[in-house]
């Protein structure tokens, strides 16, 4: 539904009859640290009315997260714009019927980082005289600054995003007179932080491009372009792709694709554009096929990519155990899931490699770079590729000298192109905004690292991997479901829920405490196992669910701590190889070695799914969040 009113902005009086074109403009890179933004920008330019394909682009984006939405389109009689808060499929039923049937134009799903969410501040932004119009991705630093010196020129603004003053900076490099590319070059020269830009002009038949630091690529038809902030957006387009570097600039029309340079005062244009790439994602990859979220259909999905990864992550991994063996210090950076994943690796290096690590928070890593060099390694978790926090973290590392190792889901993303080896994850796109198959992912790869440190045999090191691969079968089985749905239920009151586990069932509790919070609305805290008689017993009432995660080994103290929580009141539900004595309620799983905590997670990945579905909130899009975090 639609929760704001639909604007229009109508041509302006002195609009030309001439088509607009507009431009699309990527900067890339990024000053500082950094986090990403979640919004998706997607644009078209070719032969087709550009509206129904811009909203079947944003749609494909919808599962980045957003809060608001809107397009423009050039039209004869100048910019048609529309914007709205709610749902892209709300939108395109109120835009559809109305839209004109322009050949160029630029889409956006906004996730705020600057202004609240209304429709104001929705993108697209134009310019004072209505001429040009931009959608934009990221942070721009210094936008207070700009917005002074531009309202002191007699620019007026329409909403409080960072974003608006790409559009006026624009225009007055044209009031100064410039041309739309020169401008549009400009913008390099005086924004601070990230962006990826489009920009269409209602008498340029062609979209402007520019990326630094936020991602985005160009999907390439015959004959028409559709600039986007991911590949999925376009795939059952087109699968050929350029991917933008950072900085750079791109003119797309129906005539061809141009990139822009400076020279001297002017604006060229160059053919020496890159040769679209084919991709070689199925679109089914990205579809939901029977299932009614992508959560769940990535949930299931995890023996088949944990397979995958057992066969081909070896090889993979070859050439950098000597490179994690001959380093001084060993660093695992990550944000998010993908911190929880540092934090195993963390464990799991002690345990297996014998090897100290350090595992930090990619936002935090700026505290402790100064101890790094160039005999140090910084292995770089992101499930996108694109994560600010952790892009900033890797760019940190590179000025010591330290050499970083990406592991991450898209290979050809700013961490992996950024990084001097990339390990993949070898688990498909993953459309949820929760992370589940990339953590088990992940998990595996470190647990890969570790064993093969540890070993000269590092096939031996899959051995603990094909158990948990064994587990998940009967874990994601239609009967194991059913029981965790049932254990669900029993959640559905509760106002708050305690998870605990010792060592690296401790992150498995950070980690399963995450997905209940992000995609079922509880509020869930993970506790050590061993940390609740420090303070924690103080918080449990009547009926506090407490979640226990250990294996054989942890039993027994974990049997001795539940007892204590169980005598305050709390209702015990424990996820292990048995039963505790204080049990309430029991996920049975097994002991897959060191693996365990690939196997543990996997029951409370669907019990925050189901529990999202009991309450109706929908589980692939949790409030307020966004699936790669591309702003700072
Ligand atoms: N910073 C911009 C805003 O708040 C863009 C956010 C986004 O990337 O969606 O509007």
């Amino acid at each position: 539904m639609l929760s704001g009113p639909i604007t229009e902005m109508g041509p302006p009086a002195n609009a030309s009859a001439s088509y607009l074109r507009t431009s699309l403009i990527r900067t890339g890179g990024g000053a500082a640290g950094t986090n990403d933004t979640m919004c998706g920008i997607a644009g078209y330019v070719g032969g087709r009315p550009a509206a129904p394909l811009i909203l079947e682009c944003l749609k494909r984006l919808e599962y980045r997260g957003y809060d608001s939405c809107g397009l423009a389109v050039q039209t004869s009689g100048g910019l048609f714009l529309r914007k709205a808060v709610g749902s892209i499929d709300g939108f395109r039923e109120q835009v559809l019927g109305l839209a004109p049937a322009g050949t160029v134009g630029i889409g956006h799903t906004r996730w705020a980082t600057h202004g609240v969410v209304d429709v104001r501040n929705a993108h697209p932004h134009v310019s004072c005289d209505g001429a040009i119009a931009i959608v934009h991705n990221g942070v721009i630093e210094n936008a207070d600054r700009l917005r002074t010196e531009l309202a002191g020129q007699g620019h007026r603004f329409a909403s409080d995003t960072d974003s608006e003053v790409v559009a006026h900076l624009i225009e007055e490099g044209m009031r100064q007179g410039q041309s739309f590319d020169r401008a549009f070059l400009a913008l390099q020269e005086r924004l601070l932080g990230t962006y990826a830009i489009l920009a269409v002009h209602r008498d340029h038949d062609c979209i402007l491009a520019t990326r630094k630091g936020s991602p985005l690529v160009i999907g390439v038809g015959n004959g028409e372009y559709f600039p986007a902030s991911d590949i999925p957006s376009f795939l059952p387009l087109t699968p050929r792709v350029v991917y933008l570097g950072e900085d750079e600039c791109y003119s797309l029309s129906a005539g061809g694709m141009d990139r822009l340079a400076v020279q001297g005062d002017l604006a060229v244009r160059r053919h020496d554009v890159p040769t679209p790439e084919a991709v070689s994602l199925s679109v089914e990859s990205i579809s939901k096929g029977n299932f009614e979220h992508f959560m769940i259909k990535e949930i299931l999905e995890q023996t088949g990519t944990l397979e995958r990864l057992i066969r081909e992550a070896p090889a993979a991994i070859h050439d950098v155990v000597p490179l994690l063996k001959n380093s001084k210090d060993i660093v695992f950076v990550g944000a998010g899931t993908s911190y929880h994943a540092a934090l195993f690796g963390q464990y799991l290096f002690a345990a297996v490699a014998r090897r100290h690590v350090d595992a930090y928070v990619s936002s935090d890593f700026e505290h402790h770079v100064d101890l790094l060099g160039p005999d140090s390694v910084v292995v770089a978790l992101s499930q996108s590729g694109e994560t600010a926090d952790t892009l900033e973290a890797v760019h940190l590392a590179q000025d010591r000298g330290a050499p970083t190792i990406a592991v991450t889901n898209v290979e050809l993303s700013s961490i992996a192109r950024l990084s001097q080896h990339v390990i993949p994850l070898f688990s498909g796109p993953e459309l949820a905004v929760a992370a589940t198959k990339s953590y088990t992912a992940q998990l595996a790869i470190l647990a890969l690292f570790g064993e093969s440190l540890a070993s000269d045999l590092p096939a031996d090191g899959t051995r603990p991997l094909w158990e948990a691969r064994d587990r998940l079968f009967n874990l994601t089985s239609e009967a194991a479901r059913r029981h965790t749905r049932e254990v669900g239920r029993e959640l559905l009151g509760a106002q708050q829920a305690f998870l605990t586990g010792r060592g690296r069932h401790y992150v498995t509790a950070l980690e399963a405490a995450l997905k209940l919070k992000e995609v079922s609305g509880l509020r869930a805290e993970a506790l050590h196992g061993g940390e609740m008689k420090h303070g924690t017993l103080a918080l449990v009432e009547n009926g506090t669910p407490a979640i226990h995660f250990y294996d054989q080994q942890d039993f027994r103290r974990t049997e001795i701590a539940a007892a204590e929580l169980k005598s305050r009141g709390a209702r015990i539900i424990s996820v292990g190889p048995q039963p505790l004595a204080s049990s309430d309620q029991h996920i049975r799983v097994e002991d897959a070695g060191i693996a365990t905590p690939i196997v543990q997670v996997i029951p409370m990945q669907i019990l925050s799914y189901e529990l999202a579905k009991l309450k109706s909130m929908d589980p692939d899009r949790p409030r307020n969040l966004a699936k790669s975090v591309t702003v700072p």
